[in-house]
């Protein structure tokens, strides 16, 4: 296993649409134990590939003690929402800002071994993988922003120096990403776009 560098925003692979996963193999077994052991070095509440430069459509999470993964996740949302609570991003460092989620989503899935699985969550588990899931599809927490706590937020992100961020994480953790997923061809992109 091995602990993995977080990719900050304005790398581009945080903004591509992941893909689904199709080979479930040994591969796919070892990215969800780095991701796995990388979020629990950092203690975050999840994960998802994108994060640490690999396009596919895998997150893991942890929340309250429970701890877990979903391969090609889809949601099912309620149509109602919970009440706006703080978030913060592992790729956007230093902010927050509360964000609108759906009170419950089913989040249905495969586990590593390509067995079907299905969770109900509520809640900040529900919160957490409606966060994640934004993750596959290009999405972070602070396009989901309004008025001016997303005026706040761009403004945070486009003053913060997070080329030297990157740097320090990199030497911090100054090792490979090691995957034949293609993580490693995803450069540092322009610093600061929040698109
Ligand atoms: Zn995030």
């Amino acid at each position: 296993m091995a602990i993995l560098n977080i990719r900050i925003i304005g790398d581009p692979v945080l903004r591509t649409v992941a893909d689904p996963v199709t080979d479930f193999g040994p591969e796919l077994a070892k990215l969800v134990a780095d991701m796995t052991e990388t979020m629990e070095d950092v203690d975050g509440a999840g994960l998802a590939a994108p994060q640490i430069g690999v396009s596919k459509r895998v997150f893991t999470y942890r929340i309250d003690g429970v701890e877990g993964h979903i391969i090609n996740p889809v949601l099912e949302n309620s149509d109602d929402f919970q009440s706006d609570q703080v978030e913060g991003c592992l790729s956007i460092p230093g902010l927050g800002f509360p964000v609108r989620r759906f009170r419950a989503t089913r989040v249905t899935g495969f586990d590593v071994n390509g067995n079907p699985v299905s969770v109900e969550a509520e809640g900040l588990l529900a919160r957490c993988f409606q966060h994640e899931n934004d993750h596959l599809d290009g999405i972070l927490y602070t396009d989901r922003l309004e008025g001016e706590d997303r005026k706040a937020a761009l403004r945070s992100i486009r003053n913060a120096n997070y080329d030297s961020i990157t740097e320090q994480t990199t030497t911090k953790r100054a090792r490979t990403v090691g995957s034949s997923f293609g993580g490693s061809s995803f450069g540092a992109g322009a610093a600061g776009t929040a698109g």
